[in-house]
């Protein structure tokens, strides 16, 4: 019997926590059944994250170009115990190869997701880790909260060596329940014609 998929999305929440200077995630009902309307309507609004690589690369490609080979099929989760940066030193001491889909677990899933503020001290890809990611060819890279790049550190360098070299990003992943291993992910973004991002709903079996 197959294991049961487990869904490793962050709920979006109204005034949930996101990047600072992003617009910020609402969800709104603007019907209301209990008021009399004939159904309910939810209006939301928020910055469209989880970056194909126009989302740093002015003419990269958009979300309805994402390729289902990047974001369905086997991949592979590993658990790292850094307490700052990810490093190319760090990945080195992994089994990485080309075209693979990784997930990177974290401190992040347990610690960062539980706070209410943004944290702005989450683990995130230093350049150099981007750079050797980008020269190995790995095809998709998942991480647990919201950016590859670091707060004040790396944020743009890696997004754009990334990016830049055809790596699909998702962010924003909460992996506090999936041990380290090989998994079966599907993973899709909406189809926001000519976005740099999209939400989507990732689950790993
Ligand atoms: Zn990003």
């Amino acid at each position: 019997m197959k294991r049961p998929w487990k869904d490793v999305s962050t709920p979006l929440r109204d005034g949930m926590v996101h990047w600072p200077g992003d617009p910020e995630c609402k969800i709104t009902r603007v019907n209301r059944m209990e008021d009399g309307a004939v159904c309910n309507l939810t209006h939301l609004s928020m910055s469209a994250h989880t970056d194909a690589p126009r989302h740093f690369i002015a003419d990269g490609m958009t979300m309805e170009q994402l390729p289902f080979e990047a974001v369905i099929g086997r991949c592979r989760v590993f658990e790292l115990d850094c307490e700052d940066q990810i490093t190319a030193d760090d990945l080195k001491k992994i089994r990485l190869s080309s075209s693979q889909r990784v997930l990177f677990k974290t401190r992040n899933s347990t610690r960062s997701w539980s706070m209410n503020e943004f944290d702005k001290d989450f683990v995130s890809l230093r350049a150099d880790a981007a750079q050797y990611l980008a020269d190995l060819g790995v095809m998709t890279v998942g991480v647990d909260y919201l950016s590859i790049g670091g707060f004040n550190k790396d944020g743009v360098e890696t997004h754009q060596i990334m990016l830049g070299a055809g790596i699909w990003v998702i962010e924003g992943l909460n992996l506090s329940d999936i041990k380290p291993g090989y998994y079966e992910l599907i993973c899709l973004p909406l189809k926001l014609e000519g976005a740099d991002g999209a939400p989507c709903r990732v689950v790993l079996r």
